[in-house]
Order: C-alpha cells, then sequence, then structure tokens
C-alpha cells in the first residue's frame, strides 16, 4: 500500500520525469528513487530509505536552508532540477498538503544558483532558413537580464558564437524542424550541453519569422522554468543589424579574452585587465563589448565620442564613479521581480539605485554636447519622486523576506503604529509579569518565555517545583524544568498574537502593493539598468586610457594595419623590465608577414598585441600605441600555441588543422589571421609542406592580412616569388655564449636559427651543443643536396593523385560558369568525372 504522501509524490514526478524532483517535506528538501541514488552520489550525502526489504525506498534529503549550493551543484554537473513546494499552510488543513512545482533549475537558467566564476549562462536555439541554403537562424537569451540577440549566420559560425557566448543548454519544441534538430543535437555534442524539450503545450504557435520563432521559443522556456510569465524578457535584437568583428571560439580562448588559459594562472584576460567597472550591470556591458567588437567605423566612432568626452571631464567622471560604487544590481532585481522572489530589500535597493541614476543622468545632461553621449542618457529616469516615496515608506534597513515584521516605517500607516504599540506593551508586559510572578512564587529563577509550538509559557526549574501555586496548569515536562501557563498568560497571549498577525497583514499589504507598483515599472528599471552598464563600461575604459598611457585610434574603411609602438596591455603590466615596444605596418602591398627568430624572442607576444589592438579599437576603447590606424577587420582568426588543449585528449596536430581549415574556409579579405608555428605536429617536410601550402593559399585566394610566426627558416623565401608576402623578425644578440633577447621585431628574415644558442643558454654540456652545431651543418649541406635530386619524401601514388585532383580543381574555379546553360554544365561534370 501506497502512503497518500508517496502517491502524491509520483504523481508531480511523472509531470517532470527528465528533472531531479526535490520534494519539499517540513524544513528539507528530499530525494526519492533514483533521484536519491543519484543525488547522493553527486552531492556526498548519505542515502537513507523509507520502508524495509524489497520495497524499501532509496531517499536523500538536504536542508532547506542550504538548498541553494545544493542544486548549484547539480546543475553544474548538467542536470535539471525541479523544486517542489508545499503551497499550502501545514497548520490550516488536515491531510495532506498541497504541493507544486515552483521552479525548474536547468543548466542555462540557473543563474540564481550560481556564482560569477561560474561563467556565462545562456540558452540557445536555432531553426534552418530554408529561402538561404546553408543558412541558420539562432538565437541566444539571457535568462537573468532578459537580453535576446539572434544571428543569421553558416552552421559554422553558430557553433563558434554559441561556444563564446557560454551557451548551456539548447532548446527544442515541437514546432522544431528535423534538420534544425539535427542540428541542435551535433551542437550539443560539440559544445557538451544539455537539449531541453519545451513541453509541447507550451510551444508558441505563430505563423511568424524564424526570428520570432526562435525568440518565442527561448522566451516560453524560461517561463516553463520559472512556472510564471517572465516580465523581464526584452525583444531580441539581431547581430546581423549592425556589422560585428566575428571572432572564432578558438580565437577568443587563445588570446585570452575572457578567461585566462587554465595552466597559467598568472596570466589575466583582457576582461581582467578592462576590469574597472563598479557595477554588476557594467560587467555585463564590459563582457559583452568584449564578445561582439563593431565592424561599423561610424558606430565605433560614436563610442569613441564617448569615450572623448568622459575623459575630458574629469570631475563628473569621478562623481560619477562615487555613485557607481554601491549601485545596485538592477537585472538581477528585475529577475527577481519577474519570478516573484523580490522582498523588501530589493525594493529599498531598486529606489536607492534609481535615484542615483537620476542625479548621474543630470551629471551628464549638463556637459555633455555630444549626440553619442545624450543617447546614452535617454533612458535613464529625470524624476525621482516614485523612489523618494518608496524610500519614505520602507525603514532603513528591511528584511529580506516578504512577509515579515518591520518593514513599514513608523509614521507611515496609523494603524501600523497602533499594533505595534500594542505587541510592544504585551513584550514590556511579559517581563513585568515575569518579575511580578518571581516576587509571589519566591522562584528566583521563573521565566517568561515563548516558543512557537506552546505560545507563551512561564518556565520553573525541576528544584523549585514544589513552589509552584495551585493556578498554574502544567503544559510540558522536560528534563530540568517544567512549563505552566495561566489564565492570564492565555489572554495575554492571544492578544499579542492577534497583534502581530494583523501587523503583518497590515504590513504586508502595502508591501504587495508597492511590489505591484514595481513590477510595472520592470521595462523602465531594465532600460535604466542597461544605459548605467554602459556608462559604466564607457567609464572604466576611460579610466584605462588613461591608467596606461593609450591613444585614441583611427579607424578606417582600408584594408590596412598600421600601428606605431604598439603594446601588448596585459604582457607588459606583468613585466618586471620595461615592455619593448613594436611597429606593425599592413598594406595591400604587405599583406602576409613571416615573422621569424628564436624561440622566446617574443614572436607570439607581439602577435597577440596586433590582435588585441584590433579589438581594443573595434570595441571603440582607446589603444596601447603610440599610433594606430585600423582599417575595419571583419573577422579575426588565430592559430597560436595549442599546448593546453593537449588535456582534452584530442590530438594537437588535429585541433590546428581543424582551426586551420576553419580559418581557411571563412576569412575574407577584411579579416585579419595569426598564425604560430602551424605544421608543427607532424613529420618536419609534412609539416613545412602544409605551411607554405597554407600561405600561398592566404597569399592567392583569400588576400587576408596575416601575420605567419614560423621556425621553418625554408619560409622567408617565400617572399621572393610571391608579392605581397614579407618578412619580419625578431632580434637577439648572441653576446659573450649567452643570448639576449631584444624583443624587438624588425624587417627581414631572421639571419639564422637560434636553437643550439637557446639549448646552450639552458646548461647543455658543450659537448652535446658543439656536436649538434656539426651535425646541423652536415644536415644542411645534405638537405640541399637533396633538393637538387628529387629525392621524394611523399607516396608516389599520393603524389600523382594530388596532383591530378590539383588540375582539375584549378580547371573547375575558371570555367566561365555564368555563361554556361546547365546542360553543358551538366555535360562537363560528366567529363570531370570520368577523370577522377
Ligand atoms: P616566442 O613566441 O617568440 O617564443 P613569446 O612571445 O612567448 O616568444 O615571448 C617570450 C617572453 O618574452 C614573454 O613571456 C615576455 O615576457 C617577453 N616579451 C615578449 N615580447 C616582449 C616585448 N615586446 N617587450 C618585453 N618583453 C617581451
Amino acid at each position: 500500500m501506497k502512503t497518500p504522501m508517496l502517491d502524491q509524490y509520483d504523481r508531480i514526478k511523472a509531470s517532470c520525469p527528465d528533472a531531479l524532483l526535490m520534494y519539499r517535506l517540513g524544513d528539507f528538501y528530499e530525494l526519492f528513487y533514483d533521484d536519491a541514488t543519484l543525488a547522493s552520489e553527486l552531492l556526498g550525502l548519505t542515502l537513507t530509505g523509507r520502508g524495509k526489504g524489497e520495497s524499501r525506498i532509496p531517499m536523500c534529503g538536504v536542508p532547506v536552508h542550504a538548498a541553494e549550493g545544493y542544486i548549484g551543484k547539480l546543475v553544474i554537473a548538467g542536470l535539471r532540477v525541479a523544486i517542489c513546494e508545499q503551497v499550502e499552510d501545514p497548520r490550516s488543513v488536515k491531510g495532506i498538503v498541497r504541493r507544486e512545482i515552483v521552479r525548474i533549475v536547468t543548466p542555462g537558467t540557473a543563474h540564481e544558483y550560481l556564482r560569477e566564476e561560474d561563467g556565462l549562462l545562456r540558452i540557445g536555439t536555432l531553426e534552418v532558413n530554408k529561402a538561404h541554403s546553408g543558412a541558420v537562424v539562432a538565437a541566444i537569451l539571457d535568462p537573468l537580464t532578459g537580453d535576446c540577440l539572434r544571428m543569421e549566420a553558416t552552421a559554422q559560425e553558430i557553433l563558434g558564437w554559441f561556444k563564446t557566448a557560454g551557451v548551456r543548454e539548447l532548446i527544442v519544441d515541437s514546432r522544431t524542424s528535423d534538420q534544425a534538430s539535427k542540428m541542435i543535437g551535433e551542437l550539443a555534442t560539440a559544445l557538451s550541453v544539455l537539449v531541453s524539450r519545451l513541453p509541447a503545450e507550451r510551444a508558441v504557435h505563430t505563423q511568424d519569422s524564424l526570428a520570432q520563432v526562435v525568440e518565442s521559443r527561448l522566451v516560453a522556456y524560461v517561463s516553463y522554468t520559472l512556472c510564471a510569465t517572465p516580465l523581464h524578457m526584452k525583444p531580441s535584437m539581431s547581430i546581423n543589424d549592425t556589422p560585428h568583428l566575428f571572432i572564432s571560439a578558438a580565437t577568443a580562448h587563445h588570446l585570452e579574452l575572457l578567461e585566462p588559459r587554465r595552466f597559467s594562472k598568472r596570466s589575466t584576460s583582457l576582461y581582467d585587465f578592462l576590469h574597472a567597472t563598479h557595477t554588476a550591470m557594467g560587467k555585463r556591458v564590459l563582457r559583452q563589448m568584449i564578445l561582439y567588437p563593431l565592424a561599423d567605423s561610424k558606430a565605433i566612432e560614436a563610442r569613441l565620442t564617448v569615450l572623448d568626452h568622459m575623459l575630458e571631464n574629469a570631475v563628473a567622471r569621478a562623481e560619477t564613479a562615487e555613485l557607481l560604487r554601491g549601485f545596485r544590481d538592477l537585472e538581477k532585481m528585475c529577475a527577481r521581480l519577474s519570478s516573484g522572489a523580490a522582498g523588501p530589500r530589493d525594493l529599498l535597493f531598486i529606489a536607492q539605485s534609481m535615484r542615483r541614476a537620476v542625479r548621474i543622468r543630470k551629471i551628464w545632461e549638463q556637459i555633455a554636447t555630444a549626440h553619442a553621449v545624450h543617447a546614452l542618457l535617454v533612458d535613464l529616469p529625470r524624476d525621482d519622486a516614485q523612489d523618494v516615496r518608496v524610500e519614505a515608506l520602507l525603514v532603513d534597513d528591511p528584511p529580506a523576506v516578504e512577509r515579515a515584521l518591520g518593514v513599514i516605517r513608523e509614521g507611515v500607516d496609523p494603524e501600523i503604529d497602533r499594533l505595534r504599540r500594542i505587541a510592544q506593551d504585551s513584550r514590556s508586559y511579559m517581563a513585568e509579569l515575569e518579575a511580578r510572578e518571581r516576587q509571589r512564587t519566591g522562584i528566583r529563577s521563573l521565566k517568561v518565555a515563548y516558543n512557537r509550538v506552546f505560545g507563551y509559557y512561564i518556565e520553573v526549574t525541576a528544584s523549585n517545583r514544589a513552589l509552584v501555586p495551585e493556578d498554574y496548569e502544567r503544559k510540558q515536562t522536560l528534563a530540568g524544568a517544567e512549563r505552566y501557563v495561566t489564565q492570564e498568560l492565555r489572554l495575554r497571549e492571544a492578544e499579542i498574537l492577534s497583534a502581530e498577525e494583523k501587523l503583518r497583514d497590515r504590513e504586508e499589504g502595502i508591501v504587495r502593493d508597492m511590489m505591484g507598483d514595481m513590477r510595472q515599472r520592470v521595462p523602465e528599471i531594465q532600460k535604466t539598468a542597461t544605459q548605467i552598464g554602459w556608462l559604466d563600461a564607457f567609464l572604466a575604459l576611460a579610466e584605462i586610457a588613461l591608467r596606461y598611457r593609450f591613444s585614441r585610434p583611427v579607424l578606417d574603411d582600408s584594408i590596412d594595419l598600421e600601428i606605431r609602438a604598439g603594446r601588448h596591455p596585459v604582457v607588459e603590466q606583468g613585466l618586471s623590465g620595461t615592455y619593448v615596444p613594436n611597429d606593425t605596418i599592413l598594406t595591400e602591398n604587405r599583406q602576409l608577414a613571416i615573422i621569424t627568430g628564436p624561440n622566446m624572442g617574443g614572436k607570439s607576444t607581439y602577435m597577440r598585441q596586433v590582435a588585441l589592438i584590433v579589438i581594443l579599437a573595434q570595441i571603440g576603447s582607446y589603444v596601447p600605441a603610440e599610433y594606430a590606424r585600423v582599417g575595419i577587420v571583419d573577422k579575426l582568426f588565430t592559430r597560436i600555441g595549442a599546448s593546453d588543449d593537449v588535456a582534452s585528449g584530442q590530438s594537437t596536430f588535429m585541433v590546428e588543422m581543424a582551426e586551420t581549415a576553419e580559418l581557411l574556409t571563412m576569412a575574407t579579405e577584411r579579416s585579419l589571421i595569426l598564425l604560430d608555428e602551424i605544421g608543427r605536429g607532424t613529420a618536419t617536410y609534412d609539416g613545412l609542406s602544409i605551411a607554405e601550402a597554407v600561405v600561398e593559399y592566404l597569399h592567392d585566394q583569400v588576400k587576408a592580412r596575416t601575420l605567419f610566426a614560423t621556425h621553418y627558416h625554408e619560409l622567408t623565401e617565400l617572399s621572393l616569388r610571391l608579392p605581397r608576402v614579407f618578412n619580419l623578425s625578431v632580434a637577439a644578440s648572441t653576446e659573450r655564449d649567452s643570448l639576449i633577447f631584444l624583443h624587438h621585431v624588425s624587417e627581414g628574415p631572421a639571419d639564422r636559427s637560434y636553437g643550439i644558442d637557446v639549448a646552450k643558454l639552458a646548461g647543455v654540456p658543450k659537448r652535446v651543443t658543439a656536436r649538434a652545431r656539426v651535425l646541423l651543418k652536415e644536415r644542411e649541406t645534405q638537405a640541399r643536396q637533396m633538393n637538387r635530386e628529387q629525392v621524394s619524401f611523399f607516396d608516389d601514388q599520393a603524389l600523382q593523385e594530388d596532383r591530378e585532383s590539383l588540375a582539375i580543381l584549378e580547371t573547375i574555379t575558371e570555367l566561365p560558369l555564368d555563361e554556361w546553360t546547365p546542360r553543358e554544365a551538366l555535360l562537363y561534370l560528366f567529363e570531370l568525372r570520368d577523370r577522377l
């Protein structure tokens, strides 16, 4: 026989089979059956059980007050958790209390349960655009701020976007097309995230555009997990509307844009470096800026104008910073208002911050002349009457939870004041009663006290029992004491409790009205939050520009890149010595630089520095250089060092080639490509050949601006036959048996390889280094001879096949397809097939 409680449990569990059910029982959330086994393993909790033998049911529980941390762990482990509460007061029901699921916490929507260090948290979805072959319409939603971004791009670009944007969960619904479902499945594997299905009854059935479909699917999913209609969701915005700099996921990782690479504890990310913001909103905007730099010179210019204004007005900057310190996380509060989790304290915090926003608006309105600055102010509130009222109603330090005593300020409501006086008087009455009864009975240790089960009682220690008067009624016997009540105590207690109950109701009523008003204001508060975030982020960029002597970049629509005395801002700060600034000049005729020089010479730092300067410029920030002119870059790719990917189990060479493939297929003439040591993960001649072919392809086909650092000295000769290729090298000087790195990048190839010098520097015995030099000489001579004799390192057959395919590919590229009829094309296809 099942108990009614387990019956109820089973019913609720059936409604959310793919989530762990945390079932509220008094002060605990309990898990049963398989949920209990799994949770006890993951959380290290003791597994207990109900019943005996065969029918024993495994269970485990977590205390309600500590539940948040446990739930956080479960979602980080990739699970969904349904929280089931008692929705009736157990004291007022006979039999079983009604329970309902009030929230489903999932890996993409768990913002209340995770810390900032746990990283970005987004949900995403996509649909296939059948009108454009290969195009995918995707959306990403931040469940905390309600920001929803859309993008239409290739599947490959979407994958990169989802990866860098921190998508933790992919959503499908009953309308998701088969093709999209398949793609989502593949994405989920690539990103190792969860696919969640929106229950069919929640799917939004409209005849809308794909953009609306993906947006409404995500919003519906959030409302499903919140078990309420979220008020804080914003209309989605398309990334395609403004051109953005595309940064591949690998690039964001290599350049340590948001997070430092794991193995190097000391290095800081670009985000850490720029992180001079004061508010949570500012941090979010800064992250957003780094993830989505612009690729439109007008839009960038507008941001630079804001920055100019900030830099010119030191006083306003200081005043604003002062107001921003202590500014609350309005976005989080809107999410709490939306989910019904907000309390009186949130109301006060919102009001205080909104009043600060009014003052910030005033500061800048008075001095700013530029349109770009005014655009940042329009959504800030002008008037703080409503918020002044909120502050006037609430006490200075109101409680966090809604139904509490002592929320409303004295003098606001005469009834509240009257009830408080009754409650107050009664408390002093109890003290007086205690004194009186001590006197009457002669028991000096007699106490009047209160607990939730018995209400008010008189406690007498066991040793004084004999002195207890006739009119005391015994209520409870403890180990060393007895508890009594009297008629008088009962009457008084009823009075107090009813006064407190009324007080609670009365205060709650006022709070509820205020909450209602505040909920109406969510869109306004959100707009304020967003603009405060932007102001804060700009202020941070201004602060950084001053602190580290950055200069204002020039942006244009050329495909040049001209940097004078550029620096790597993060490396510079970590250095004990001085950083050596370097120039970079890339133009139409100087498209691809081959960089050679010794290990540790500064090649990769130089390349990263160029990338960071471009990113900063396109964010709309000042840059660490004396002068920088950036012809807008559309996509940025890097292939720099893969040592930290080894741990992931993928072969370094495979990762390297996958990244190379990505950039070769996606880059355009406007792109910037940084390649470090490509081809190293394989045999020398393999590697060298791949490297050379990649350079040729970038030079002839892609024509993107490229920096290519390499150990293959042979590549420096490419400048002789490819007109837009040129050489750069990092200098080192060998003085008295030691190698000194100058970190200076100069024109021309490195005069030689310094491997043996480095070995010497590292303390390898002279016998070995000297012998190495002899061997090197021999090898070089041999190699030269071999070249002449055309010794083949290749599999002859494979070589022959590659030659033929190459010839065919070349023919295809040159076909006059525009002039042909389909029939001619088809016939030609047959011909080609016969040749293969
Ligand atoms: P490579 O890629 O040539 O092996 P790195 O770029 O890794 O060399 O540089 C090695 C070290 O040299 C860096 O960790 C940094 O400390 C220092 N370094 C690099 N560039 C500079 C510079 N321009 N000024 C001063 N120190 C530098």
